[in-house]
Parts: structure tokens; sequence; C-alpha cells
């Protein structure tokens, strides 16, 4: 475009935001959760198990303390679907983040089983590659606790292998990495296995550096069948490092975000040096919980039969809003964004040096979106380019209103920009 046109765009474009904060728009695209037809779906919970009915099958009764690892059933469909099978996976309460938290605070403290010392006790700080974009909350389990994050680039097959491998080789001080392995927060991106073997295999400078294999989606599927979930603790054990990897799941975008179940995988030593410790703060998980779960689902078919009924309400609202993306931006070439086929995000890059005030026109317009950066360690996204789209809580009407609007203000951001 000449200057000149660019000028009449932007002219342009500034009547329509005016016209969309005339509007007195309240609505909010930042929440990564299930909306309430979604939790609808697991209301059976509610009344489960129901008066009589707390003996698990293995006759324990869940009403009464005990039983660090969990309910067997529970455990037995995680484990299949979340690919570690039966035995290398523990049941516990309703967060896979304070299971995350915890193993983090347990190794600064005490060290892992492959520890020479406590993390803590590290000559200066230690540090935790992020994958970027990435999760919010795990970065900020890392800087609450003073662990230096170093990005990588998050790439369509998975993590930067190549840059992974030079790091954990090269520096001691590298003790750990986030990944979310299928449907990645918030780019969609799942791993693949070539990768997966790469990361576990990579030969690292410390003897106790470990992977957060966080599998939040591994069955939030958008399309008709959920990828296999890599079996990547026997990868870990057949490339001789059968301690790397802690596999977490759970419950909360399946039954309720609040209530669920979380689940950690590993090797056996793992899990007994988590459990150990765990038993310090807890004498057993809330096993009726556990057993309410295991009465809805049955089996691992109960689950993905499950999913499909949540597919049914998410697929329509990220297909409206990469229709959205798609009428309104594609043809300017301002932004481009993530196709995800499942998860509960999709990842938009606006023009470098757009995305902060994309958001900013966003607010005054009444629509919020995740801050500009939150996607990065330290809220620093160095180029200001991604936003995290949330399409699942808003209704479809709301969804449809607000993306217009952020389309809207993706664009007088760019014309703002060109014109400096
Ligand atoms: N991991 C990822 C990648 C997430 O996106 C989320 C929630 O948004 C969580 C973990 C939180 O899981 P939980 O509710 O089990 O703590």
């Amino acid at each position: 475009m000449s200057a000149d046109q660019l000028l009449q765009t932007q002219a342009d474009l500034r009547k329509r935001y005016d016209a969309l904060c005339a509007a007195g728009l309240k609505l909010d695209l930042t929440r990564g959760k299930p909306a309430p037809d979604q939790l609808d779906l697991s209301e059976p919970l509610l009344s489960l198990p129901g008066p009589g009915h707390y003996l698990s099958s293995d006759g324990t009764d869940c009403r009464n303390y005990g039983g660090i690892k969990g309910l067997p059933g529970i455990r037995a469909i995680f484990g299949e679907l979340l690919g570690t099978g039966p035995d290398r996976i523990i049941a516990q309460n309703n967060a896979s983040l304070q299971i995350m938290h915890d193993l983090t605070v347990f190794a600064l403290l005490r060290g892992t089983p492959d520890s020479e010392r406590p993390w803590a006790q590290h000559d200066g700080p230690i540090k935790f590659l992020c994958p970027v974009p990435g999760y919010d909350r795990h970065f900020a389990i890392a800087e609450k606790y003073g662990i230096e994050m170093i990005n990588v680039p998050m790439n369509p097959d998975g993590p930067d292998v190549a840059r992974c491998a030079e790091l954990v080789a090269t520096d001691p001080a590298v003790k750990g990495m986030w990944v979310v392995p299928t449907y990645s927060n918030p780019t969609g991106y799942t791993v693949s296995e070539q990768v997966a073997r790469e990361l576990v295999a990579m030969p690292a400078a410390a003897p106790d550096f470990r992977i957060y294999w966080d599998n939040a989606y591994a069955v939030h599927t958008l399309i008709e069948t959920a990828p296999e979930p890599l079996p990547i603790l026997d990868l870990a054990a057949e490339a001789g490092n059968p301690n790397r990897v802690y596999v977490l799941g759970s419950t909360s975008k399946i039954t309720f975000a609040g209530a669920g179940v979380a689940f950690l995988g590993s090797s056996q030593e793992n899990l007994d040096w988590y459990c150990k410790q765990a038993s310090i703060a807890t004498i057993g998980p809330d096993k009726l919980n556990q057993l309410r779960h295991l009465q809805f689902f049955r089996d691992a078919d109960g689950v993905r039969v499950h999913m499909a009924r949540h597919r049914e309400l998410l697929a329509p609202k990220f297909k409206l809003v990469l229709d959205i993306l798609e009428d309104r931006l594609a043809a300017s070439k301002i932004a481009n964004w993530t196709q995800p086929e499942g998860g509960y995000f999709i990842s938009l890059n606006v023009i470098d040096g757009t995305a902060a005030r994309t958001v900013e026109l966003a607010k005054e317009a009444g629509i919020a979106l995740t801050a500009a950066g939150a996607t990065f360690p330290y809220k620093n996204d160095p180029d200001d380019q991604n936003i995290r789209l949330a399409p699942t809580f808003p209704p479809i009407d709301e969804l449809a209103t607000a993306m217009d609007g952020v389309a809207t203000c993706a664009l007088l951001a760019a014309t703002e920009k060109l014109l400096d």
C-alpha cells in the first residue's frame, strides 16, 4: 500500500473501531477454562459415588486416610491415556500444576534421586528451558523460585531440539525443561515421536536434568481421533535416562476444572521419591473424588466418548475464530495464527511490535485479551507479537463479536506501526 492508501485504510478502521468502543462491550477472551455447558457434561459426578458407595474395587474404604498413590482403577485409565501404563502413574488431588510446583520445590530443597545436592545449593542459579510461546503458569513457578528461564523456539513438531541439546549438553545448571507435548498451550502444536526420542536421549551435563512432560491436553481433540500418546517413559528408559521424564495430566478440562483428579507418571524411583516427600504434607489424596471419576468413566473409552461430547461444543467455537481470522486478516498479511486440532488455544502472531498495542486497543473497546507477553518467560515477548486467544469460555455469539473486534484492533495497530 502507498502511504495515502494506508492513511485511508487507517481512517476506515478508526471509524470501525470507534463504533466498537461505542457498543459498550464487556467481553473476555482471556480464560482458558471450560464453559458452563462443558461442565454440565459431568453433572452426574455431583451425585456420585452416592450413599453407601465408598469401597473401591480393591476393597479400599475411600472415606479414610491413606493410599498416597491413589486408586488403581483410575490410575489404569489414565495410565492408558497418558501412555505410561498402569504401574508408573499415581493419582493425586485436583491440580497437576500443584504436582509440578511440588516436584520443583522438592528438588530445590532435597534434590532428586539423581542429584548430588539440592538444586537450591547449586553454585549460581539453576536454569529451565522454556519452549516459547508457552504456558504462563509454568513460567511463574520457575520465576517464583529464582530459576533462570531460557527461551527455546516451539516448532510445529515440538521444541527446537538442536538448540535444547546444545544447552543441556554444555551447562550443568540446566536442570529442567517444560514441554506440553499434545496440542501445546498456546500453539496447539504436538511433539513428534522423532523430537520426543531426541529430547529423552540428548546427553545432559546435569545428571538430574528433568523434562516436565505436561500432557494437559492429551485427549482434548477437535478432530475425530486423538493422537496416540507416546510411550515417553519407555523411550526415556530405552535411551538410558529412565528418571528424566515427569508425565503430568489431569481431568481439569475433562470433568471439573476445580475438582478433577491430577496424575504424575514417572519411573518407579522418581515416584517413590515424590511419594516420600508428598507424604509429609498429606496422608493421602481425595480418594472419594477418584472413585466418583472411576464410576463415571468406567474405562479409557469412557473418557474418549466423553471428550467427543466436549468436541461437539468446542469445535464450532474454534472454527468460528479461525473463520473470522481468515476473513478479516488473511488478505492484509499483518498476522499469522495456528490452526490447532485440539487443546484450548489459538496462537495469534501480529506484526512485530504491535501485540501490546492490539491488546490495549481491545481493552479500551471492552474486550479483554490475555496480556501481551504472557506466553513468554518474565512476561517478555522480545518481538511483541504473540497473543493467546482462548475460544472455549465465551458463548458463541459473544465470541464472534469479540473476535471481529480483535481483528479490527490488530489491523488498526498495524496501520499505526506502518505509518509511524
Ligand atoms: N498445564 C497446561 C499446559 C495448562 O494449559 C493448564 C491449564 O490451563 C494446566 C496445566 C493446569 O492443569 P491443572 O488444572 O491440572 O493444574
